[in-house]
């Protein structure tokens, strides 16, 4: 019988059961977050991992020694990841925009919802995954980060039925009842899902969620 509805609940439950607790975002810092949720637009998290060491052997990984830094020096610093001089301009905007009208990350923490969304959306650089990243783990405001990961994964579960991002994350919502710390475990359990059996093309024989799945169901029946 095929699955209609997405359940957030039940498929993060599988997850749980497969992969634990798998402690996202993985940084030292809040400033440190929001560095990689730049870096990470367009290339692999390795490649993001092997820039911010290039930073932080620079002693470039605090917003507000990025503001102070000189573009060229950040762009061969993180040229690994690709867009490089692009990225360099976005880090060092965003980073004088939060450090002149704010001070710091730590100092906008009370600042509600709504405000932190006409801030980060409104520049250059921040499109809706990496905004919903910075509001979950930054933030710690409850919202369901959606990317290439969780798309594949949940339009595959809920095939052929296709619902819109928005759709999706409300419903993860209410179904993880707004818990902060299960919003961003589940998206780091789809990421790891969608890089070890969820590829291209899915290995659905070993995935944790294969009985919850529409697609690896429609595959298996006669
Ligand atoms: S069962 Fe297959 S298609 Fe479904 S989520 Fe797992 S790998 Fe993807």
């Amino acid at each position: 019988m095929l699955v209609a509805l997405i359940d957030h609940a039940l498929i993060y439950e599988s997850l749980l059961g497969r992969f634990g607790d798998l402690h996202w975002w993985p940084a030292e810092t809040s400033d440190e977050i929001l560095v990689g949720s730049i870096l990470t637009q367009n290339t692999s998290w390795k490649n993001v991992e092997k820039a911010i060491e290039q930073l932080k052997d620079g002693n470039l990984i605090s917003l507000e020694s990025i503001a102070d830094a000189n573009e060229e020096d950040l762009a061969q610093r993180i040229r690994i990841s690709g867009f490089y001089r692009q990225k360099a301009a976005r880090l060092h905007s965003i980073s004088m925009e939060i450090v002149h009208r704010h001070g710091s990350l730590d100092r906008m923490r009370s600042i509600d919802t709504e405000e932190l969304i006409a801030f980060f959306g409104g520049m250059k650089g921040i499109g809706k995954e990496t905004l919903d990243s910075i509001l979950l783990y930054i933030f710690e405001r409850p919202v369901m980060v959606m990317d290439s990961y969780s798309r594949r994964i949940l339009s595959r579960v809920s095939y052929p039925e296709y619902a819109e991002d928005h759709a999706i994350q409300q419903a993860a919502l209410s179904d993880l009842q707004c818990s902060v710390d299960a919003l961003k475990n589940y998206h780091a359990c789809l990421v790891e899902l969608g890089k070890n059996y969820c590829r291209k093309t899915p290995e659905c024989a070993e995935c944790p969620l294969k009985h919850d799945c529409n697609y690896a169901m429609d595959l298996s029946s006669p």
